[in-house]
């Protein structure tokens, strides 16, 4: 396990103990999200990069010593992270780049990278022996913690989702057996209502931006990129942005690994937003601060990205200005163009807020803010099965037939295939 120091606020810099209560900087109040922060010279002199390398461990439980968790502790058991980077040269050569790795978070237990955060939230739960966890969520997030905390009968889970949410993500979560309440408004609204009753109920809070132990979750995404590339990290990491919760996951995982020392270097980190729901490229390209950043309606066709008030504006900013990145925004056509684009070019089926940071990544080479020679990241983070009807709007190409095969043969000469 890696011993906690501290956790530091974003915004000022105010340092706090670890305990299940804390969330924000009572401080800085809700933008002030808190960096959960080590010991790294103990790190550094304690752990072996290499012996993380032959683990058995498929699973993003192989960074155990990193993750702030007891060694012997119980984690869910289903396999969360390990996922696939694929080297994508068609879709490299589409995009007119020369190296081209796609980190397929949509192969994870729920079909999110949303796993990885939810499984560490859990597993500090266990721990702490807390019977009840919820979260607000457009949907994968609450999937996340409702399929590991069905692997975890002592667990309950109570999820909050706007009623807007799309069908699949609202069948897993019913599936999974946990508490859903539709909540008759946006996401926001779903949030607000969440930190009510946990605060009411002493729920242990799994909210994105809230929860300061969902980012050490997902900074894992990061860890495997730059161990699966044999401990390199790529020039520059492409990923779609709502909340900004990811992106600051991954920024944390790289920083963590620099000052481990096993990387030399940090990718430049590219946020991509859906154009209707784009508060922090704004802010980013005005310069703002994130407490100035107010809530603004949101309306995206990618409904994992669309957030009125992005929960993790603070780290995200910070992510993209730190390592000399950008934010870029796509229209809601070209995001649903980029599912089959996406698909047809490397096999991966992402939904519309995952096929986002592939027409993000067009959008950032045509705009010059990648070089072609630079190698680059593309993480997909959700899966293409999520929302069956958005993609079914991108696609079209079918030959209806007969059952008949002289029907059948007339059809597949008309498209050359005979
Ligand atoms: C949550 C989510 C995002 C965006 O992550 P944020 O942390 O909200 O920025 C992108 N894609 C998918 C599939 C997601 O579930
Ligand atoms: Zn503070």
């Amino acid at each position: 396990m890696a011993e906690i120091k501290e956790l530091r606020c974003v915004i000022g810099g105010c340092s706090y103990r670890a305990a299940e209560d804390v969330y924000t900087c009572p401080v800085h109040g809700e933008a002030g999200t808190l960096d959960v922060l080590y010991d790294y010279a103990a790190l550094r002199r304690d752990i072996d990069r290499d012996e993380i390398s032959v683990s058995a461990l498929h699973s993003c439980w192989r960074y155990k010593t990193l993750l702030p968790i007891d060694e012997c502790s119980r984690v869910p058991p289903l396999a969360v992270g390990w996922t696939p980077l694929y080297d994508s040269p068609r879709l490299a050569d589409a995009l007119g780049l020369s190296r081209l790795w796609l980190k397929d978070d949509g192969a994870n237990p729920t079909g999110s990278l949303k796993d990885r955060a939810s499984a560490l939230v859990l597993a500090r739960a266990l721990e702490s022996e807390l019977g009840v966890v919820s979260t607000a969520s457009t949907g994968n997030a609450a999937a996340a913690l409702a399929g590991l905390g069905a692997s975890l009968p002592e667990i309950g889970i109570v999820i909050f989702v706007p009623a807007s949410a799309p069908e699949a993500k609202i069948a897993q979560l019913l599936v999974y057996g946990a508490t859903v309440l539709l909540v008759d408004g946006a996401y926001d609204d779903a949030f607000e209502l969440c930190l009510e009753f946990c605060r009411e109920q002493g729920w242990y809070m799994r909210n994105t931006g809230v929860n300061p132990f969902t980012t050490e979750g997902k900074k894992t995404v990061a860890f495997e990129i730059a161990e699966q590339l044999n401990w390199q990290a790529p020039d520059v990491v492409v990923v779609s942005v709502g909340d900004g919760s990811i992106i600051s996951g991954i920024h944390k995982g790289f920083s963590d690994l620099l000052q481990l020392g096993w990387i030399d270097r940090a990718p430049r980190l590219i946020g991509v937003q859906a154009e209707g729901s784009a508060a922090l490229a704004k802010a980013f390209a005005a310069g703002a601060a994130p407490e100035s950043i107010q809530r603004a309606k949101a309306t995206t066709v990618a409904d994992s990205i669309a957030s009125e008030l992005p929960r993790d504006r603070a780290k995200a900013l910070r992510a993209v200005r730190q390592t000399g990145g950008a934010f870029v925004t796509v229209s809601d056509e070209r995001i649903l163009e980029a599912i089959p684009t996406l698909a047809q070019a490397s096999g991966v089926f992402a939904e519309p807020a995952s096929a986002a940071a592939c027409a993000g990544l067009e959008s950032a080479v045509k705009a010059g803010l990648i070089d072609s020679e630079e190698s680059v990241c593309l993480v997909s983070t959700g899966n293409g099965l999520k929302d069956i009807a958005n993609a079914r709007k991108a696609v079209g190409g079918e030959l209806r037939v007969a059952a008949d095969a002289a029907d059948i043969r007339r059809a597949l000469q008309s498209v050359g295939v005979l």
